[in-house]
């Protein structure tokens, strides 16, 4: 497996040593011979050289075309320690099914491409199955109070103890496109808002990642759901790239692509949920509007008011 990794200055080889040996003493043997040969080796053995940026760190790789994901992933986890099962990278083009034995040719990785690398260590892991661990703790205290004073309990236990769970863990605005600021912000607005928030809560949707759509990758598209919920793209920019769309109208396609958390094909039941889901939208903003929400048929009045004797 032929390797060439520069990062930060440093260079690291993982070809394996009698390779390294006998392709050294090939050139040499043909720089020798034929000086113009080496360049013609050189050129002919072109690595491909791209950017993987993962927390703010740009790590250059240049690496052999016919190397395979599972190198990439190794030579990144030297890098990062990241371990290869966690590692996401995000690329133009990216293929649907990336498995490791593709090579990096096949995968689409191509001179110049700018890869985000999305993943946490096994540390970060830890820390957060240790805040899990905790968050269960206190719903279960949660759960014991609410039956020992039920009524008084559920009616502010009910959304806060599940709102980590049913929501969108990662924002990603496309580091290639023109303003990423701006797109971010636009994702966290999607993520913050609070029909959003109620539909997830009400359907129990977990999305790992919320991301945005190249216009120029998929121009037929205006969202897609990978794996049912793993991760949504919404086309936020306009066509021509001098804009963002509409906010009303991407959050409609947000909710076309929750709706595909649950049912693939665009069947009878698909579209059901679809407009279950705008519904419960455009309902949960009259009533934030009105007022009404809080003292809605979700909560009764007396609840809020109701004292334990
Ligand atoms: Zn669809």
């Amino acid at each position: 497996m032929g390797f060439q990794i520069r990062t930060q200055g440093l260079e690291v080889s993982s070809l394996s040593r009698k390779k390294l040996h006998e392709s050294a003493r090939y050139a040499y043997h043909l720089a020798a011979s034929h000086p113009h040969f080496l360049f013609a080796l050189m050129a002919d053995s072109d690595t491909i050289s791209f950017t993987v940026s993962h927390r703010g760190f740009q790590h250059r790789l240049s690496i052999l075309p016919d190397s395979t994901l599972a190198d990439l992933h190794a030579t990144l986890e030297e890098l990062t320690t990241v371990p290869p099962s966690m590692q996401k990278l995000l690329y133009k083009n990216s293929p649907k099914a990336a498995h490791d034995e593709m090579t990096l040719r096949e995968a689409g990785l191509k001179n110049g491409i700018k890869v985000q690398m999305v993943g946490s260590t096994l540390q970060e892991l830890d820390s957060l199955q240790a805040k899990e661990a905790e968050q269960r703790k206190r719903d279960r205290i949660l759960r014991e109070r609410a039956l020992k004073a039920p009524v008084k309990v559920r009616s502010t236990a009910s959304s806060s103890t599940t709102d980590h769970l049913y929501r969108f863990h990662e924002l990603i605005p496309l580091p290639h496109l023109p303003d990423p600021d701006s797109a971010l912000a636009v994702l966290r607005r999607l993520s913050n808002d609070k029909a959003i928030r109620h539909v997830m809560q009400l359907h129990k949707f977990s999305v790992g990642i919320l991301t945005e759509l190249d216009p120029r990758e998929r121009p037929d598209l205006l969202g897609l759901n990978t794996n049912q919920g793993q991760e949504i793209k919404l086309r936020l920019r306009t066509d021509s790239y001098d804009g963002f769309r509409v906010y009303s109208q991407v959050r409609r396609t947000l909710c076309h692509e929750l709706a595909h958390n649950v049912f693939g094909p665009h069947d009878n039941n698909f579209k059901e949920l679809n407009s279950q889901l705008n519904r419960e939208v455009a309902e949960f903003e009259r009533a934030a509007a009105e007022g009404t929400h809080r003292r809605g048929r979700h909560a009764p009045p007396s609840w809020g008011r109701h004292v334990r004797t």
